[in-house]
């Protein structure tokens, strides 16, 4: 395509925003903390008081020209999944962090689905390389037998050995992160109304609801207005990551803006209007449509626990319990990642439903909902428990955990659903015998002669009358003779005499198959 000057004039090219991944404990934040520490000016970085959910650094690449590079710098890969599921692009590039010690593991994997889904090129940074057990070239033999084919290595995924610790590599994996983001071209402009995505949302007792974007395109200026979801912000109070009040940003910066009416949902596009009232109309569109999306929810949620209830009565797998939960976390970002999680939790004869979901700690408004709803579970991610919550719950006997990482929450869900899930009656068969004689029948006894042919015949549990392949009755038996003497269990392959009650007419051939009904 051929750019005419005006074009040349418009668009610019856009420093890359960055998002690093991978499995727990193979050094995610120790590179961001690296990077934040280090390619911040000194002074500067000093100016941060607050920790931020993203940061832009200097980079003098291999072209001695320094380059911005933006940095996602969530803990965990929590807030990057709540994106994911919004199907939002925020990030331009990826940084696959995996240990030199331990290669790829099951987030590692998980990582990369999610960078792969988002259609973004991404960097494998092979991490703790100054660690004595540490093996690179084992840990590119574990990234290819997991079909990641690293530069080579039989592949050209760009890859680069670092340790976040003594920051060796680092360097070489930002002038990659550079050259990457240069292939991809991407582009913005200046001018025009400012958009992009929200990152993070908090609420701060004090200052309100401030929400952290990532501009993608065009220029935020003090006196606009924003819209994003169902949330709404006069740009008044605009601060850069590092914490500085400014007046103007442009793309790729990140900017926290304080002043929501409302909490943003991590992941919602947002959109700048010159005036309030076109602001507030997005807003109002966008409510509608949740609204509609709720509906449409609830009336499928609806339809499948009709139609879960409907499969248990249809195969006998009994009644189905509810888990009523109330979710609290520290960000909007954590609490969708969270909702999320739960939601891929299988569970037969279990459900799980969302009573509240929210930002905050967790209070006595919570504890009140859970008492009011028997079998409530309260789980709170990053959060404190309010002392008079505590002792509400306390005394109601309510159940509260708090949690640090997401895996063990769920981990401790699934334990609760596996105790709260109902008990169903299974028949388990113990074995089966051949009639071959019937001695005497008097009433709905009979006296009967067999042979076990597989597992046991026991006194006292019921047995199944087979003719061929079919089932004509049931009885129970109520006593067993082998070698002519009374016993309680006959076993494979061994004669027996017995008394069954049944009444059901045995005649040599059937076969009895006895089981027990047991709980499961
Ligand atoms: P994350 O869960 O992926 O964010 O992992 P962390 O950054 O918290 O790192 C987990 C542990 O590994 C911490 O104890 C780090 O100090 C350590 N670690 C991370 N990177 C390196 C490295 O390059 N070298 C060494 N020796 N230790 C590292």
């Amino acid at each position: 395509m051929k750019t005419t000057d005006t074009q040349k004039h418009i668009d610019a090219l856009r420093p890359p925003v960055v998002v690093v991944m991978g499995h727990i404990d193979h050094g995610k934040s120790t590179l961001l903390d690296y990077i934040r520490e280090t390619k911040i000016a000194e002074g500067e970085a000093g100016g941060i008081t607050q920790h931020m959910s993203a940061y832009e650094v200097l980079h003098k690449a291999k072209d001695e020209k320094e380059h911005k590079v933006t940095f996602i710098d969530t803990p965990g890969h929590e807030a990057f999944q709540a994106l994911r599921m919004r199907g939002a692009r925020v990030a331009d590039v990826a940084i696959l962090v995996v240990s030199a010690e331990d290669g790829v593991k099951p987030q590692t994997l998980e990582a990369l689905k999610c960078i792969q889904e988002q259609k973004i090129p991404y960097i494998v940074a092979i991490n703790k390389i100054d660690k004595p057990s540490a093996n690179v070239e084992r840990t590119r033999q574990s990234l290819a037998e997991n079909e990641i084919y690293v530069e080579g290595y039989g592949g050209n995924v760009p890859v680069v050995a670092i340790s976040a610790k003594t920051g060796e590599g680092v360097g070489e994996l930002l002038d990659m992160v550079f050259l990457v983001s240069e292939l991809a071209e991407l582009k913005a402009s200046h001018s025009g109304k400012a958009e992009g995505i929200v990152i993070e949302s908090n609420l701060d007792p004090k200052k309100g609801v401030s929400a952290t974007l990532i501009i993608k395109n065009g220029t935020l200026k003090k006196g606009e207005f924003l819209a994003a979801g169902e949330s709404f912000a006069p740009v008044r109070i605009m601060e850069d990551f590092l914490g500085k009040k400014i007046d103007e940003a442009t793309f790729s910066s990140p900017v926290k803006i304080i002043g929501w009416d409302k909490l943003v949902k991590a992941g919602s596009e947002f959109k700048t209007y010159d005036t309030k009232n076109e602001a507030l109309a997005y807003v109002a569109k966008e409510a509608a449509d949740a609204k509609v999306l709720e509906k449409q929810t609830e009336a499928k949620n609806k339809a499948d626990a009709l139609a879960a209830a409907l499969q248990a009565a249809t195969d006998g797998s009994g009644e189905i319990t509810t888990i009523p939960l109330i979710v609290k976390a520290d960000t909007s970002g954590s609490l969708e990642a969270i909702i999320y999680e739960i939601g891929k939790i299988k569970a037969e004869r279990v459900s799980i439903q969302i009573i509240e979901e929210a930002v905050g700690s967790i209070g006595e408004g919570d504890v009140r909902l859970a008492s009011a709803n028997k079998n409530t579970i309260i789980v709170g991610f990053n959060t404190k428990i309010d002392t008079p919550a505590k002792n509400l719950a306390d005394r109601d006997d309510v159940k509260i955990n708090v949690f640090d990482i997401i895996y063990k929450l769920t981990d401790w869900l699934k334990e609760i659903i596996k105790e709260r899930t109902p008990k169903v009656l299974v028949d388990e068969i113990t074995g089966t015998s051949k009639i071959m004689r019937i001695f005497s029948k008097t009433k709905d006894k009979q006296i009967i002669g067999g042979k076990v042919e597989n597992g046991f015949l026991i006194v006292g549990e019921m047995i199944k009358v087979m003719r061929r392949e079919s089932e004509i009755g049931t009885g129970r038996v109520r006593g067993l003779q082998s070698q002519k003497r009374d016993t309680d269990e006959v076993k494979e392959g061994s004669e027996f005499g017995a008394m069954v009650e049944s009444k059901i007419e045995i005649a040599p051939g059937d076969r009895l198959v006895s089981f027990r009904t047991v709980e499961k």
